[in-house]
């Protein structure tokens, strides 16, 4: 028989404290989008575009309906052409390799680095070929890429550098906000994500002109509804169909709303973190905890998911759940591994770096709302899962 919780649950993720708080801010910039009556391409929009801009240093941020459609449409107006081929690490979400396919473009995996998570430099340089036009770094879960090593491998073979940096909000490399460093990159506001909307939101950050406005363009049915072609991104000018990729207003006042805090939201998971470090680094069974995986010179970490590594994961996952613990797997199943890339021909075996991490991966609760006991309390039922496990 299952055990029945042993203390109140604690969600994996939460943010309806963090609302109460903001609630001021929030419902001043919703009655601004109400009073105004348009809802859809109306100013609020606009005004979290200056606000981001301000926040990460972006010369632009375009403001669009989630972060898949930000990758879409970045790597369009990055000048990605029909079959031109996009080098994306193995493991991560699965949008990562799907905006590839989406822009017409065609994933090529790669595996991550040794004892870290993002793209593995010498990985990607192997695979690069006559076709590949575009690297796409993904800053995962608490920090950045090797950012100075993809550059590196892009100014070899003369590629574009176009960021995932959906879950990077906060986060740096060499002085500049992620997703500044190479032609664009996206973010997302999914609710989960360290920024979060009341629903979908997504922006492209960047500093080229022609990527930005190409993506205003292409966000927007092409600008005025009916201009196609000839978008000053494109190097070699093709007829795209614009899109309606627009942020929604609501949107765009709730996360106005919430921007003023953003710093102090970084500092308290950063605060979160280190505590679960602390105490997690000390039981057996727990492989790795983040803050023991060194950061990449140059870069500085924001916490968004904070993810262990651990024997038994499934086990462990199963126990947690038992007692009132949320947890997620990030992520289940490697990118070259998901069924719609099957065409694709990889194997098991592959690219054994990305296959590990999603077998010993566990993401656990952190966010702003959660409190100090409530984090000791995910530890006290970690450590008592693994010495169950040794007295057996
Ligand atoms: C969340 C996420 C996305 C997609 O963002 P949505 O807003 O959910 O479309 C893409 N890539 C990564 C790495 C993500 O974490």
């Amino acid at each position: 028989m299952q055990t029945t919780s042993t203390g109140p649950t604690i969600p994996f993720f939460t943010q309806a404290a963090t609302f109460d708080a903001e609630w001021d801010g929030i419902r001043r910039h919703l009655t601004d989008v109400l009073d105004d009556g348009k809802f859809s391409h109306g100013a609020k929009v606009a005004e979290f575009e200056r606000e981001l801009e301000r926040w990460t240093g972006a010369r632009h941020a375009v403001a669009v309906n989630s972060g898949t459609d930000a990758l879409v449409l970045l790597l369009r107006a990055a000048g990605l052409r029909p079959g031109d081929e996009v080098i994306v690490p193995a493991y991560s979400f699965i949008a990562t390799a799907t905006s590839v396919v989406l822009a017409g473009g065609v994933p090529v995996f790669a595996d991550i680095e040794d004892g870290g998570y993002g793209i593995d430099p010498a990985a990607a340089d192997a695979a690069v070929t006559a076709r590949t036009r575009m690297i796409m770094p993904v800053h995962l879960f608490d920090r950045p890429a090797d950012m100075r090593g993809v550059a590196r491998v892009a100014r070899r073979h003369g590629l574009t550098v176009v960021e995932d940096s959906a879950e990077a909000i906060g986060m740096v490399a060499d002085g500049a906000h992620a997703g500044l460093l190479g032609a664009g990159g996206a973010l997302s506001f999914f609710p989960a994500k360290t920024l979060g909307a009341i629903g979908d939101a997504g922006a492209v950050l960047t500093g080229d002109d022609a990527v930005a406005g190409t993506v205003r363009m292409l966000c927007h049915h092409g600008r005025g509804g009916h201009t196609l072609g000839n978008f000053p991104g494109i190097a070699n000018p093709t007829v795209l169909p614009g899109r309606n990729s627009k942020m929604d207003d609501v949107q765009a006042a709730v996360l106005l709303g919430k921007l003023g805090r953003l710093g102090a939201d970084i500092e308290r998971r950063a605060e979160l973190a280190a505590r679960y470090d602390a105490r997690l680094r000390a039981v057996p069974g727990v492989r790795r905890v983040p803050g023991d995986v060194p950061p990449h010179p140059g870069t500085g970490r924001a916490v968004y998911v904070y993810l262990v590594e651990v024997d038994e994961r499934d086990a462990l996952a199963a126990h947690l759940a038992v007692r009132g613990v949320g947890t997620e797997v990030y992520y289940p199943r490697p990118l070259h591994l998901q069924p719609c890339f099957a065409h694709l021909g990889h194997r098991p075996g592959d690219l054994p770096r990305a296959e590990a991490a999603c077998a010993a991966a566990l993401a656990l609760p952190l966010y702003p709302d959660l409190p100090d006991a409530d984090a000791d309390r995910v530890c006290a039922e970690i450590e008592s899962f693994y010495t169950g496990r040794r007295a057996r």
